[in-house]
């Protein structure tokens, strides 16, 4: 069978990319290496325009469900109580949404996967399928991939889509450069249902904290609370993600924590790169395959799913007729503002809470509580920092 569209992943942005293209009657399949979606605890912020894109198929209601809408977002002097506050309300006249959500992306992926199984059956997606290699020539790519149960598969496609991830495969098989850094800290993600919350005063649902040596933050999810740690000087990462030191962490941050439950810790690192091309030939990438952030702000997850929306309804155009260059505009309209707005703010967002001069940081939390009080500078600021901005630059790329 010869499907329209090949897509490599069955994340956020391979399960969107599916279903717009599914919407629109075109045959596509999806191959993922894993047998179920990740339920790993990874993206949990949701800016308004992501919601906004899938409000028409009813997957925002369902968000807003099962996640927990965030009118506002601190960064704050955890030791003195300090703090500014920036309220999304202001955005009321550019999205509907005006406000970010706290939900798992897995619940995302669980959406998105029952809408296509139960209306679009011109998707198949594939669970246990790895992409081993492809081939593509003019008309055509091929792909091949071996499940546990079979030998050797091949499927072809008009275009190929990698929405494989920061390791992605058809990045790889297409040589290409993912140019950037990996930074020197070692995140530590630790969840609780600990309610710092009745214990910290004027806490928001996403809260970016200083303490008198270091930085945490602190977002809360509809059940529990996600706290992100950081090893101290003198500390390996190894002895950083034992649980005693953990504890001793946040036990900082609130001391009536004390022996409460911590149900995971995991550590990672954090990289910003982004690939040279996103097209070659009929192979795009889209995602974490093609730019990768510091989750500073919640971005990565959200600009892969801006890549999506704007990558289906290019292939839905060239699969009604139109030419092929056209994939062209995909790879100008969004490989700058990943560059531009994504990686330059996520970057931004990472530097002021890794700053350790205190006399600094209280120059910028006073910065901030003057954005956050000035009406036209907060707005200018949640704009680009709600991905307002960088999606309304990116339509207007030629
Ligand atoms: C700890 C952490 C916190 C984060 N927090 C945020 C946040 O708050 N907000 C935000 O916007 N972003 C956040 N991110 C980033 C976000 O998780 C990613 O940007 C997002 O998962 C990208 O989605 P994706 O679909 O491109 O890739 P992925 O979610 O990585 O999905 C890729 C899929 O491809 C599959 N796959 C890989 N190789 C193959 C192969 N060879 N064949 C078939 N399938 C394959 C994988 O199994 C996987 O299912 C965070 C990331 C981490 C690690």
């Amino acid at each position: 069978m010869l499907y329209d569209v090949l897509i490599i992943g069955a994340g956020p942005v391979g399960l969107t990319l599916a279903m717009r293209l599914g919407l629109n009657g075109h045959k596509v399949c999806v191959l993922e290496a894993q047998s179920d979606i990740e339920t790993d605890l990874r993206a949990s912020t949701f800016h308004p325009p992501t919601l906004d894109l899938y409000d028409e198929q009813g997957i925002t209601a369902q968000l807003i469900d099962s996640g927990l809408v965030a009118p506002t977002w601190q960064v704050r002097m955890n030791h003195t109580n300090e703090f500014a506050e920036f309220d999304l309300s202001i955005l009321k006249d550019h999205t509907n949404h005006p406000y970010r959500l706290q939900c798992e992306q897995w619940r995302l992926s669980g959406f998105l996967r029952d809408y296509i199984e139960n209306k679009l059956p011109n998707v198949s997606l594939l669970w246990g399928h790895p992409c081993e290699s492809f081939n593509q020539d003019a008309s055509s790519v091929v792909v091949n991939s071996k499940s546990s149960t079979s030998d050797l598969t091949t499927f072809k496609a008009k275009f190929l889509i990698g929405c494989d991830g920061a390791r992605s495969i058809v990045r790889k098989n297409l040589c290409l450069e993912f140019e950037g850094q990996t930074f020197p800290e070692t995140t530590i993600l630790a969840t609780t249902h600990f309610p710092f919350q009745d214990y910290l005063d004027h806490l928001s649902y996403i809260n970016y904290c200083w303490t008198s040596d270091g930085t945490f933050s602190l977002l809360r999810l509809k059940n529990l609370w996600r706290v992100s740690l950081y090893p101290s000087l003198d500390e390996s990462i190894d002895s950083a993600v034992e649980s005693q030191s953990v504890r001793r962490k946040i036990n900082q941050i609130s001391s009536s924590f004390g022996d409460s439950p911590i149900l995971e810790i995991r550590p990672y690192k954090i990289h910003q790169r982004v690939v040279k091309q996103y097209v070659v030939g009929r192979v795009l990438l889209a995602g974490d395959a093609a730019h990768i952030n510091s989750p500073s702000g919640g971005m990565g997850m959200n600009g892969g799913v801006h890549d999506a929306f704007n990558l289906a309804d290019k292939l839905n155009r060239i699969l009604k007729g139109e030419g092929i260059e056209l994939l062209n505009k995909y790879e100008r309209q969004r490989r700058p503002i990943a560059i531009k707005h994504v990686i330059e703010q996520s970057s931004k967002n990472r530097a002021r809470m890794q700053e350790k001069d205190m006399s600094k940081r209280l120059l910028t939390l006073q910065e901030l509580k003057r954005k956050s009080q000035d009406k036209s500078l907060a707005l200018d600021y949640l704009l680009e920092t709600s991905m307002i901005s960088g999606l309304a630059e990116s339509l207007n790329i030629d």
